[in-house]
């Protein structure tokens, strides 16, 4: 999609907009003030969707000349208006313009959507929304809809007098116009002037809403959500947001900018950050502090603070162009998870963000980010082809998750104080304005008096990131670090393997010494004297690389003989690179067996989360060798019982909303882990019938779906009438999604069978979810694969991203020669539009089948000793 030209600039917007809600239309008038900055004969803006009635430009002479005709072009969303005469540079014009345009069914389309929803009483009401990140707002008006052409708003907007409209500003007049008998009251609201800002974070809400608001703050914080829609719910996250807001004062040392902050929950919404005007689901919202989940509510507050950075981080100070739109949401990222540690530090949330969850319906963080990036053909953080057309490949685990974790690294190595101090004056001197990813290190640099530029700019420019391998050398007492690429494949040419980083080491050299934060590896290769028995590289898991250790190293960790102690970051980190290097194409001294050494000698009292980290690791190595043998599937189930047995609280199942919510997450995780043996069937059967038997609180939400999986094969039927008539869509979602763990051939095929059954009440995604849970057993995962296959030429309707989702989904099992050879043949087959899923699927089961055929042998001498081998 082409640039517009730069000869104009817009300096300020007068928008009139009407409504008319029932014929789904509205009407429109808009002046915009430009700026001209080179010679013209035309100007061009964008207007999608747009009819333009009329067209006129009036010069500061106050000459008026209507344009009787303006040129659209759709493809590229702009309409040209050819000028009679020239405009000179350096002259203010003003153009006038009067349309039309159409409010749309919810979705995925941009600009004036309409929200469906059922209040208390079971009646179809209808709330009203723009979206328009990236490119909605020229759905609404002619504008000039890119980041960095940012001007001041002032708009006014005709309704129904009974609804309520909210925008970014607060309101100036709100003036009844209609008052005869017989016809519909109008309202006409005015909003006051915005400061400059960029024409996608403009918004509109109009609906019949309720509020709540907080007054704690110099400007009030409301919530709305539609009336009836349980607005008794959003005091806990009004008070998450003043304290939020109250917080990211103080950390940017600036004023939240506008007069006021509406956060709006619509039902059947994602997030988004419009300025002074939050849209959010109603689950990050209205949370019932009795049946939510410790999960949804730190997945809420996370969503909020993220949200609320973007005030400042993204609307103060906004990216030039969506090739840094990193810069957004990254920043987005580290903020939220900033202040959410500094509000809860008790949830131990940067820990959270490092440890990974086997939970399939879980967010990935730092390991999201490894893993997508040590895929071939990721793209790299700052994206030169990003095009707001394609944005949806760009809001993935390398923008988000992989800028946020380098944020990580950088403020570790430069210090905490340094780096807040470096934002601080980037907002500063960039606010109301557009800044770039070297405009942040020009900032970061100033304060910390380092070349920020230098150190960063393979990490954010190129895809990929290290791995240190670490020799020791007992006699000289050092180690030699030497950097390369780390790729999850089976080879890696040597072109892929040329960039060299600048890795920070966070390097602890005594037992309990300081960490060095500003160690540099900027070679290829480099010696370090060291005590070898008290060396720790990348303490904290700060760093965004993994570290592969001689196996004795390794072992000294594990047995705890070394001289280092490790946090729960450390543990996390060490399991996570274990698993990472042993199944990847990297000549390593470490085998599967060595990681099970590694998790048998594991000391107890360990933090849940590093629980968390072990059982995702399990899951790993189980879905690789899930067709291997029976022999050592039969044994890994032994040594994850033992494991899970030996660790599970006695009361596991005794979970309350009162625990605090570290405890319910833990208890969670291994009601999950004892649920997938039948460890805990007796307690669930239990459970599952006083819910049958009509008592509705029996099962506790943080428990809900494993209790639902424990007993998915006795009890299918119940389950699935329970996913298809709850009005709850957290408990439709934990009903149907348990459904994909029955592994009786006759309920999987149940299961596939209402994947593309017409006239069922679940999601895309839902579906997406129950297919990844069939894929966690044998029979499940060899049924999904043979239906893929089956179903390819009859999914018809079904969208391209979740068929690709499909395809991911129902590859992730195979693991063997003759699975492979299916899966490349009938890749042939497919449409051009699919192959790059299948090349990716294909990919990875080789790495998996290279990972098995390496590590089969040495496992099940290892499962043998240790008495796993029945
Ligand atoms: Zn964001």
């Amino acid at each position: 999609m082409m640039r517009l030209p730069r000869s104009v600039r817009p300096s300020h917007y007068d928008l009139d907009l009407n409504l008319d809600l029932n014929g789904l239309t509205f009407q429109g008038e808009v002046a915009v003030h430009l700026d001209v900055c080179q010679q013209t004969t035309s100007i061009v803006l964008h207007a999608k969707d747009l009819e333009i009635a009329a067209t006129e430009i009036v010069h500061s002479s106050g000459d008026t000349v209507h344009i009787p005709t303006v040129h659209y072009d759709s493809d590229q969303q702009t309409i040209t208006i050819p000028l009679p005469g020239q405009l000179t540079a350096g002259s203010k014009v003003l153009l006038r313009q009067s349309f039309h345009g159409t409010i749309k069914e919810n979705g995925r389309t941009p600009g004036f959507q309409w929200i469906d929803y059922k209040n208390a009483n079971g009646e179809c009401l209808r709330a009203y929304s723009t979206s328009c990140e990236p490119i909605g707002a020229r759905c609404i008006f002619p504008c000039l809809d890119e980041p960095d052409f940012k001007a001041t708003l002032s708009s006014t907007v005709t309704i129904n007098q009974d609804l309520t409209c909210i925008s970014n500003m607060d309101i100036r007049s709100s003036v009844v116009t209609k008052s005869e008998p017989g016809v519909q009251l109008l309202k006409r609201v005015a909003f006051n002037t915005t400061p400059r800002t960029s024409t996608y974070l403009i918004c509109f809400i109009i609906g019949d809403f309720d509020f709540t608001e907080s007054k704690k703050l110099k400007f009030p914080v409301r919530v709305y959500a539609v009336r009836g829609a349980k607005i008794q719910h959003a005091s806990k996250m009004l008070d998450v947001a003043t304290q939020a807001l109250d917080l990211f004062e103080h950390i940017f040392n600036l004023e939240y900018p506008l007069p006021k902050l509406d956060l709006i929950a619509l039902p059947d919404s994602g997030a988004l950050e419009n300025w002074g005007c939050i849209v959010f689901g109603e689950r990050f919202l209205l949370l019932d502090p009795e049946t939510t989940a410790a999960k949804s509510w730190q997945m809420a507050v996370e969503t909020l603070c993220h949200e609320i950075a973007h005030q400042w981080f993204g609307n103060l100070v906004t990216m030039g162009w969506w090739d840094d739109l990193w810069l957004n949401e990254a920043f987005a990222e580290w903020a939220g998870f900033y202040v959410v540690d500094k509000m809860f530090p008790e949830w131990r949330y940067w820990l959270h963000f490092v440890a990974a969850d086997p939970d399939p319906e879980a967010m990935a963080f730092y390991q999201g980010a490894l893993d997508l990036d040590s895929t071939p053909g990721c793209h790299a953080v700052y994206n030169p082809n990003a095009s707001p057309d394609r944005m949806h490949e760009l809001f993935d685990n390398i923008t988000y998750m992989k800028g946020a974790s380098l944020l990580r690294m950088l403020s570790r190595f430069l210090g905490t104080d340094v780096f807040i101090n470096g934002i601080r004056g980037y907002l500063k001197l960039h606010a109301f304005a557009n800044a770039t990813t070297h405009d942040l290190w020009v900032s970061l640099a100033a304060s910390s008096g380092r070349d920020v530029s230098s150190v960063m700019q393979t990490w954010t420019k190129c895809a990929g990131y290290p791995v240190l391998l670490v020799s020791e050398d007992v006699i000289e007492g050092t180690v030699t670090l030497e950097q390369h690429r780390y790729l999850q494949a089976i080879t890696m040419e040597p072109k892929e393997d040329q960039n060299i980083y600048h890795i920070p080491l966070n390097l602890k050299t005594e037992p309990d010494g300081e960490v060095d934060n500003s160690a540099l590896l900027a070679s290829r290769k480099q010696k370090y004297s060291v005590d070898l028995e008290s060396y720790k590289l990348n303490v904290g898991q700060i760093g965004l690389y993994r570290v592969c250790y001689p196996l004795c190293r390794i072992q000294a960790f594990g047995k705890q003989t070394s001289n280092v102690s490790l946090s729960a970051e450390d543990w996390v980190g060490l399991i996570s690179d274990s698993h990472a290097l042993i199944s990847s194409c990297l000549d390593v001294p470490m085998t599967t067996a060595d990681l099970l050494d590694l998790l048998l000698s594991f000391p107890v009292g360990q933090h849940f989360l590093v629980w968390r980290q072990i059982f995702f690791v399990f899951a790993k190595i189980w879905q690789a060798f899930l067709f291997s043998s029976s022999r050592i599937r039969t044994a890994l189930q032994s040594l994850h019982l033992h494991l899970v047995v030996s660790n599970t609280p006695e009361d596991v199942w005794r979970v309350t909303s009162k625990d605090p919510i570290p405890v319910q997450n833990a208890k969670a995780l291994f009601y999950a882990q004892g649920g997938k043996h039948g460890h805990l069937k007796a307690v669930s059967s239990k459970l599952f019938d006083e819910l049958m038997a009509g008592e509705k609180n029996a099962l506790n939400p943080n428990i809900r779906k494993h209790v639902f999986q424990a007993v998915i094969n006795d009890r299918y039927e119940s389950i699935l009438a329970i996913a298809r008539k709850t009005q709850d869509p957290e408990i439709r979602t934990d009903a149907f999604i348990s459904l994909g763990y029955a592994d009786s051939p006759t309920l999987i095929q149940r299961s596939l069978e209402l994947l593309t059954q017409d006239g069922e009440p679940f999601s895309p995604l839902e579906k997406w979810f129950l297919l990844n849970a069939l894929q966690t057993h044998h029979a499940g995962a060899d049924a999904s694969w043979k239906w893929l296959k089956e179903k390819w030429n009859k999914f018809g309707r079904v969208d391209r991203v979740t068929i690709s989702r499909y395809v991911a989904s129902c590859t992730s099992g195979l693991s063997s020669a003759l699975q492979l050879d299916d899966a490349r043949s009938f890749a042939l087959s497919v449409e051009d539009k699919f192959r790059k899923a299948f090349e990716e699927a294909i990919e990875g089961a080789e790495a998996r089948m290279n990972w098995v055929e390496r590590d089969r042998a040495g496992m099940e001498v290892w499962f043998e000793r240790h008495g796993f081998l029945a």
